[in-house]
């Protein structure tokens, strides 16, 4: 149905307290048709936040993936961006309600063709403490951190924020996973306090089909700052790389860096060009 023409509980538990979960996938126009990104990860995703919050959900991902193909064919859409949200029934208590809605919403999403480099600020909001709550499910109540560190760098003329966790290690930006190069290597937090990404996943992937270095492991804002070059990853940016991160400018030039070459790489395998070579040309 069209968005304008359908309703939302007023008593939902996702409204008034954020226990609602959601995804974020993309669809590319690809020499085979259009061709969803992923979508078993995203959706085995959907699944384990819903799990986790006790909201009930009993779809199977294959039939998930063909309803957002019949909402593509429905729209016209090929490069697209695709928003399935599950929200929790009535319930004004504390408690998970016993039912729930999912509804899924595309719009189309271009191809990003600049290379625009991200003005990053150190953000003064930390990451949800993953004790505090189920840091590696994309609940919708948990995007409030990423509101008010997006507000604060756009405020203060950034493009990004990057935020550190309980531990004062890095952990992501507002929606994206980050890696550094350090002579020749590349260098992701470890899962614990992060959204493991699954670009960040596909970005490990690669690097092992191409025999990058990559180590997941925590680091601090300081051996970031005495990185040679930096990225963030995720379904929207995809590969964006960072200029750079408060007053600390990334010297090696973005075009020499392994991010550059990753964003390329990225960019042909969502886009359907799956040999090495032709990952490389
Ligand atoms: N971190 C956060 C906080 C996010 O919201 C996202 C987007 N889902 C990511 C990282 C990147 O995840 P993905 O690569 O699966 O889009």
């Amino acid at each position: 149905m069209k968005a304008k023409d359908a309703t939302m509980n007023l008593y939902s538990q996702s409204l008034h307290y954020g226990n609602g979960v959601f995804e974020g996938i993309r669809s590319y126009a690809t020499s085979d048709g259009t061709k969803i990104f992923k979508a078993k990860e995203h959706f085995e995703r959907l699944q384990h936040g819903c799990k986790v919050m006790s909201i009930p959900f009993d779809y199977n991902w294959e039939e998930l993936e063909r309803i957002c193909y019949e909402l593509l064919r429905q729209n016209n859409l090929q490069d697209a961006y695709i928003r399935p949200i599950v929200n929790a029934g009535t319930n004004m208590g504390l408690q998970s309600a016993t039912n729930s809605t999912l509804s899924i919403q595309c719009w189309a999403w271009g191809k990003y063709m600049g290379e625009t480099l991200l003005k990053v600020k150190t953000s003064p909001y930390k990451r949800p403490h993953p004790e505090s709550c189920h840091v590696e499910a994309k609940v919708t109540g948990h995007y409030i951190n990423s509101i008010l560190s997006t507000n604060d760098a756009k405020n203060t003329g950034f493009d990004e924020c990057l935020l550190l966790d309980h531990n004062e290690m890095v952990a992501e930006s507002s929606g994206g996973n980050v890696f550094m190069e350090k002579d020749g290597k590349l260098f992701t937090p470890k899962k614990g306090s992060i959204m493991p990404g699954i670009t960040r996943q596909t970005i490990l992937e690669l690097c092992d089909e191409l025999h990058i270095e990559v180590e997941e492991k925590g680091f601090t804002l300081e051996e970031l700052k005495n990185a040679d070059s930096a990225f963030f990853t995720g379904t929207a940016a995809e590969v964006a790389g960072i200029m750079s991160l408060d007053d600390y400018l990334f010297p090696l030039e973005w075009k020499e860096s392994l991010g550059y070459l990753l964003s390329k790489l990225y960019l042909n395998l969502v886009q359907g060009k799956k040999s090495e070579s032709t990952l490389l040309a």
